[in-house]
């Protein structure tokens, strides 16, 4: 049994303030500060270029590769860690899209995070001859899977409303059709019991700066199962996803299995970090995170619902239906979340109404959560949001 407790104490989480946002920007580790600060001073600093043997810094995006790989259900071995998600989106989808010949067709749907959208609209105009992405609304999707489809490529949970899709059903599905399905889990690592493995996902990638708490720009992971490790051509083809990058041949070969995913020079001290982040999974058991974040949803969900009648949920009701986050509706939602957030209460806001909220049991206890309904209630009721600072949008929302 978990005890959040202790994790809770793995974190630093600053004084007078609710984090609900740990689905788009985990806390810090308290480990991670000792750990990068090791990193920069006796690897980068005593061991100079000599760290990327001595300090193992080569091997860190298979090593901690599989260490996410055990929280997804990837079979070891087949994930490996780099750039940003947004380029692994870019890489799975031309990978998968190479291995469906004849068709030409990438269906998604219209809650996906608009990046994914924007990476498959570019890879298609690359492409050109006919390729096109397909969007429809998430309800709808199992009824597009038709025989034209090539790629389906969906994020599993939806990063406005929390709905999630069934992973296992729907590439079941694509598969028949003569599809390969390309997972995003960006909010799901993490956040929920995920298996790529048993769901049959051909691909899967996701981010570790959200659930998995790798802070600010840390980099992506890319999963690709076995049965095509050996036979995925990456279309990003950098030196270090190349068989033998120190030959330094003049032609591209590709690396053994998902090493060929990578793509150049990894993110030393970012990995630092995330090494840090991932030694909490070591004392929390994904199930146990899973019920008590809908255990914490529930209560919010509650507790809004009785003090904020103005406030419409956005999220599906059935928690078997949601990732580990919960959305309200509201048409100032923009000022309401900095009037929180000016109270201590930490979510975010997606347009066009989404106030947008994280439940996160390695950190976020109960009580905080019947807390930050109470102050959502106090700003509601008061109308304390309707100030002209609560409407100026930051860059960042
Ligand atoms: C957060 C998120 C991203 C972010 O991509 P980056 O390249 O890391 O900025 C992409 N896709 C989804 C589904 C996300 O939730």
């Amino acid at each position: 049994m978990t005890d959040f407790d202790a994790t809770r104490a793995m974190f630093h989480l600053p004084d007078g303030v609710i984090y609900l946002d740990g689905n788009s920007l985990g806390p810090l580790p308290v480990a991670a500060a000792a750990r990068v600060a090791r990193t920069i001073g006796a690897e980068w600093g005593d061991m100079l270029i000599s760290g990327w043997n001595r300090a193992g810094w080569m091997e860190m995006p298979a090593r901690l590769g599989d260490r996410i790989g055990r929280l997804i259900g990837a079979e070891p071995g087949h994930v490996v860690l780099g750039d940003t998600l947004s380029i692994k989106v870019y890489q799975a989808l031309a990978s998968a899209l190479e291995m469906t010949p004849g068709k030409r067709i990438i269906l998604s749907d219209t809650g996906n995070f608009p990046t994914d959208l924007y990476m498959a609209e570019g890879l298609v105009r690359t492409l050109g001859n006919g390729y096109a992405l397909k969007t429809v609304a998430p309800e709808d999707v199992a009824g597009h899977i038709t025989d034209e489809i090539a790629v389906l490529m969906l994020t599993e949970v939806d990063y406005r409303t929390g709905r999630k899709h069934d992973m296992a059903a729907l590439t079941a599905k694509a598969h028949a059709a003569g599809a390969l399905a390309v997972w995003d889990l960006a909010h799901s690592a993490g956040a929920l019991p995920v298996d790529v493995a048993g769901g049959g996902a051909d691909f899967a990638v996701g981010c570790t700066y959200k659930y998995l708490n790798s802070g600010p720009g840390g980099p992506a992971f890319i999963y690709v199962a076995p049965r095509h490790a050996e036979t995925a051509r990456p279309a990003l083809s950098g030196w270090l996803g190349h068989q033998a990058p120190f030959a330094f041949d003049l032609d591209y070969r590709p690396g053994q299995g998902v090493e060929r995913m990578r793509v150049g020079t990894p993110p030393v001290l970012q990995m630092a970090a995330l090494e840090a982040a991932l030694d909490v999974w070591d004392h929390a058991d994904i199930a146990d995170i899973r019920a008590r974040s809908v255990e914490l949803s529930e209560l919010f969900i509650r507790e809004v619902e009785a003090r904020c009648p103005d406030l419409a949920l956005a999220s599906p009701r059935d928690p078997q239906q949601r990732g580990s986050q919960v959305s309200f509706r509201f048409p100032d939602g923009y000022a309401v979340m900095q009037a929180l957030i000016s109270r201590g209460v930490i979510g975010d806001f997606r347009a066009p109404d989404i106030m947008r909220f994280g439940f996160t049991p390695l950190y976020l206890q109960p009580g905080e959560v019947i807390r930050a309904a109470e102050i959502m209630e106090e700003v509601m009721a008061g109308r304390l949001w309707d100030r002209p600072e609560f409407r100026t949008r930051a860059r960042v929302t």
